[in-house]
C-alpha cells in the first residue's frame, strides 16, 4: 500500500469532488485524499501532491514530499509561491487541454479573419456594409510559444489553410521538427520584431516567466503591423495594458482578445471592459478537464511507483 495522495490547494467545494473523483476513478490502486482530511501522521507519510491553487504553507507541511503534480498547464504562481528548494514540479501537459486551446485559437482567429468586431459595432448602428473577404490563404497567424499548445494551435490554424508562424526561445529540436506541421518558426529575442511585424493576427501562447512578464510593450506592439490584432490566451502580464491600449488607441492595432489579465477576474473599472477595440473572456480558453487530467496525472504517477523516477518536470530557473 502506498502512502496517500494529497489533493492541495483552493478548488471549492463543487469542482474538489469532481477532481476527487476523477482521480480515484484514473488510479483506483490510490487513496487520494484531500490536505485537511489527512491526519499529521499521514501528512507525514505523502510522497506525491496534487495541486491546484495551492497555500504553499500546506505544501511545506508535507514533509516527505517528492514531487508535486499540478492540475495547471501554466505554473507560475507555483513556481514563485513555493520558491527555491521546492520538491519537482511536473506541470499538465494533456492532449485534451491542447485540442480544447487550439479550437480557441482557431475560434478567435476566425473572429478576427471574419471581421466579427467590426460587424458588431455595424449592427450597432443597423449599418448593413459587407467588408472584403480576407481568405485564410492571405491571413499570417504569428504565434508567440510553440510548446504543447502552440504546436497543437498550429496543426488546427494550418488544416484551416492560415499561413503560420511561430517564435519559441530555443530553436525546435529536431525530433520537436518532426511533429510539428510545415510552417515557418523563429527563436530568441532577435527573431521576435521581424514575426511580428508579418503577422495578421499575433496569438500569445508563452508562459509568464521572468523573460516574458511585459514583453509585449510599446516597442514590441509598435513592430506588430498596421492594422494587425492580438489575441492573448496565456498570462496576462506578458502585455503591458496601457501600451496596448494606446496602441489600440492610435488605430494602429484592430483589435485584442483577451482571455487573462494582470488581476483575475478583471475589476469593474478596468477600462478594457468597455473598449471597443477589446474582447474580454474570462479565463476561458481552455479550462482543465478533471477527467483526462487525472488520467494523465494516473500516467505519471504509475510510472514513478513503477521505476522511481519523478517524471519531467518544470525548470524552475527558467520558469517553465
Ligand atoms: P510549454 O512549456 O509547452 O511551451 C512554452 C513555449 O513558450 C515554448 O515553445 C517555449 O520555447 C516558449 N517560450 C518560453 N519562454 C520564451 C521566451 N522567453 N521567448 C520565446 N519563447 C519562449 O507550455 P504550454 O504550451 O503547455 O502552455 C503555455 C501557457 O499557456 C501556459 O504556461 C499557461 O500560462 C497558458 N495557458 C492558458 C490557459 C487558458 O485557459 N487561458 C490554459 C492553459 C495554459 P521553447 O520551445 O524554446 O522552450
Amino acid at each position: 500500500m502506498h502512502p496517500p495522495v494529497a489533493l492541495v490547494g483552493n478548488l471549492g467545494t463543487d469542482d474538489e469532488v469532481r477532481y476527487l473523483a476523477a482521480l480515484s476513478a484514473a488510479m483506483p490502486e490510490e487513496c487520494v485524499r484531500p490536505f485537511r482530511a489527512l491526519t499529521e501522521m499521514e501528512r507525514a507519510t505523502v510522497e506525491v501532491a496534487v495541486v491546484a491553487n495551492s497555500d504553499p504553507a500546506e505544501v511545506a507541511r508535507l514533509p516527505r514530499l517528492a514531487w508535486i503534480h499540478s492540475l495547471w498547464a501554466g505554473v507560475e504562481r507555483l513556481v514563485r509561491d513555493l520558491g527555491a528548494g521546492a520538491p519537482p514540479i511536473v506541470r499538465l501537459v494533456d492532449p485534451e487541454l491542447a485540442r480544447t486551446m487550439a479550437e480557441a485559437v482557431l475560434a478567435w482567429t476566425y473572429y478576427l479573419q471574419r471581421d466579427m468586431p467590426a460587424y458588431r459595432r455595424q449592427q450597432e448602428a443597423a449599418m448593413w456594409r459587407p467588408r472584403a473577404y480576407r481568405a485564410p490563404a492571405d491571413t499570417t497567424v504569428g504565434l508567440l510559444g510553440l510548446g504543447a499548445l502552440g504546436a497543437a494551435a498550429a496543426h488546427r490554424l494550418l488544416e484551416a489553410g492560415f499561413r503560420v508562424a511561430a517564435w519559441s526561445r530555443s530553436a525546435p529540436s529536431a525530433t520537436a521538427r518532426a511533429a510539428l506541421p510545415p510552417i515557418v518558426t523563429c527563436a530568441g529575442p532577435d527573431a521576435l520584431p521581424d514575426l511580428l511585424a508579418r503577422s495578421d493576427i499575433v496569438v500569445c501562447l508563452l508562459p509568464l516567466t521572468a523573460e516574458t512578464r511585459g514583453l509585449l510593450d510599446a516597442r514590441r506592439l509598435a513592430a506588430m503591423k498596421p492594422g494587425g490584432a492580438l489575441v492573448n490566451l496565456a498570462r496576462g502580464p506578458i502585455v503591458v495594458t496601457g501600451d496596448l491600449l494606446a496602441a489600440l488607441d492610435a488605430g494602429h492595432l484592430s483589435h485584442a482578445v483577451l482571455d487573462v489579465f494582470d488581476a483575475e477576474p478583471l475589476p469593474a473599472g478596468s477600462p478594457l471592459w468597455r473598449h471597443p477595440d477589446v474582447t474580454v473572456l474570462p479565463h476561458v480558453a481552455a479550462p482543465t478537464n478533471p477527467v483526462t487530467a487525472a488520467a494523465v496525472v494516473a500516467g505519471n504517477l504509475r510510472a514513478y511507483r513503477a521505476t522511481g523516477r519523478i517524471p519531467a518536470s518544470v525548470d524552475t530557473a527558467r520558469g517553465y
